[in-house]
């Protein structure tokens, strides 16, 4: 029978951050993993979808090379390419991980992990016991009703990212991230594609502004968009070849057909046979109940990553792993601010924001105002031929206080990281704005947003 200080049910992004902390800290540590080192983010999702990404945005560079002086001969996709890179890619960071997770000396326990008690799990018929327990089992893809995946031709992201035929059309019901990033590559690599979403934008997580310029964009490309609208599931019809949706849309029902269906509508935490009931750790709506340290209502049961809801992101789940094995370890680490946590769709253009919009910010008590500076006068984004998208800075008009940051544009996922810092460091929209900004860099359409907020511009 094993021993240790932390047991660890599940090594994605967030479970394996908080075994890695753990360690660093004196405390021994095992992963039950039943499936791979590096979880969703590396095998289901953050990873293979930016890498089939970086495949639609070469494409469309290379068709684009026209106006830069480049000549190209006829140019294709080839999809098998585009797997085995992703493969390629996703490998090389499972070996990597599984590398720094040896270095440490953490135990990787291959296999089911099932708590019987809250210090004892069993693992292949095998007791493991645990002073701590985190559990890390991530979240599963949602279903609708009268319209569940069949891994054929209803699909859920991870029946589409092993799918080895490149759709000729598909429709993707759900407009958040993930739906927008399929249906940006989908649109880029030459797939019909039809995204429905129930609220009136796309990634309607974001300021609605973002959302009616990415419909644009996609629009202009080609995906056709239906917002404000609702599947009608218990409608579905299966043929041969393709499927066909009753969509109620703008007081009609419209038919879409297409090869294959995405379903992208939300997710779920897996505690399904986990053995929660053996401990005093409770489900709230679903998700596992936590406190600021990520302690479950069992004192030494801890719950990180997807399987607690919020913000699904694997850089949110590696945060939470890092505090809640400080707290195993006695520490006491300061609670995580959720509204300086950068969020990223990687379609194309990127959406990247932190903190509130002005509605939210409103909401909670401020009196806020935005500024927003276009792409069309960034020297860098017209060298790049990329100007689409603006930032937009929210401030505080009292106090001055940058409260949020929105961006569409080139690499917006990259120039978000300023904002974060600025929000980190309670910054004010004057101070990003007098941060001196290299010249030309698409970083200085956040500067002068920033600087607007300010009353000062000199281009404007
Ligand atoms: P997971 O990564 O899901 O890991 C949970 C692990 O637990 C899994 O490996 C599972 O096998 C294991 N497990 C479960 N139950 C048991 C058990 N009983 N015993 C043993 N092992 C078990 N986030 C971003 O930040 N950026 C992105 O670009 C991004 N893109 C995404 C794209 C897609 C298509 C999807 C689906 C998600 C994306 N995400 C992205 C979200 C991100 O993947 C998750 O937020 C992140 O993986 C959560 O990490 P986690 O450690 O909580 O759980």
């Amino acid at each position: 029978m094993s021993e240790y200080d932390l047991v660890v049910i599940g090594g994605g992004t967030g479970g394996y951050t908080a075994a890695i902390r753990a360690k660093q800290l004196g405390l021994s540590a095992a992963i039950i993993e039943r499936d791979k080192i590096g979880g969703t983010c590396l095998h289901r999702g953050c990873i293979p979808t930016k890498a089939w990404l970086q495949s639609a945005e070469t494409l469309t560079r290379v068709r684009g090379a026209g106006p830069f002086g480049v000549t190209t001969g006829k140019v294709s996709l080839d999809y098998a390419t585009v797997r085995s890179r992703q493969q390629e890619v996703v490998e090389t960071l499972h070996q990597s991980i599984r590398g720094v997770i040896k270095k440490h000396k953490i135990d990787i326990i291959e296999g089911d992990g099932q708590i019987q008690s809250p210090s004892q799990v069993s693992v292949n018929g095998t007791s493991i016991t645990a002073k701590n327990l985190v559990i890390a089992t991530g979240s599963h893809p949602k279903e609708i009703p009268g319209m569940e995946t069949d891994g054929d031709r209803i699909l859920n992201s991870d029946h589409l990212l092993a799918l080895e035929e490149l759709p000729k059309s598909i429709i993707i019901v759900g407009a958040g991230a993930v739906g927008c990033e399929f249906a940006s590559f989908f649109i880029d690599v030459g797939c019909e594609v039809t995204l429905i979403e129930m609220l009136p934008t796309i990634v309607p997580l974001e300021d609605t502004d973002i959302g009616k310029q990415l419909a644009k964009s996609l629009a202009a490309r080609g995906v056709n968009i239906m917002t404000a609208a609702r599947v009608l599931s218990d409608r579905t019809k299966m043929y041969d070849s393709v499927v066909e949706l009753t969509v109620e849309h703008e007081s009609s029902e419209k038919s879409v057909k297409a090869q294959y269906v995405l379903l992208a509508v939300g997710r779920g935490a897996v505690t399904e046979g986990l053995g929660i009931e053996n401990t005093a750790a409770r489900i709230d709506k679903g998700w596992i109940a936590v406190d600021d340290a990520y302690r479950t209502d069992d004192p030494s049961v801890y719950a990180i990553g997807d399987a607690i809801g919020g913000l699904l992101l694997a850089h949110v789940a590696a945060a939470e792993g890092f505090v809640a094995a400080e707290a195993i370890a006695g520490k006491d680490p300061d609670k995580l601010d959720y509204n300086r946590v950068p969020r990223v769709t990687y379609s194309h253009p990127q959406v990247a924001s932190v903190g509130m919009t002005e509605q939210q910010a409103k909401d909670a008590g401020h009196t806020p105002k935005s500024q927003r500076f276009s792409f069309k006068y960034n020297a860098m984004a017209l060298i790049e031929g990329e100007t689409d998208g603006f930032a937009k800075v929210v401030y505080d008009t009292e106090s001055g206080d940058l409260l949020g940051a929105h961006i569409i544009g080139p690499r917006a996922g990259e120039l978000i990281a300023e904002a974060s810092l600025a929000r980190f460091i309670q910054a004010s929209a004057w101070e990003l704005g007098t941060n001196i900004h290299a010249h030309p860099t698409l970083s200085e359409t956040l500067g002068e947003a920033a600087q607007m907020s300010a009353g000062i511009s000199i281009y404007w």
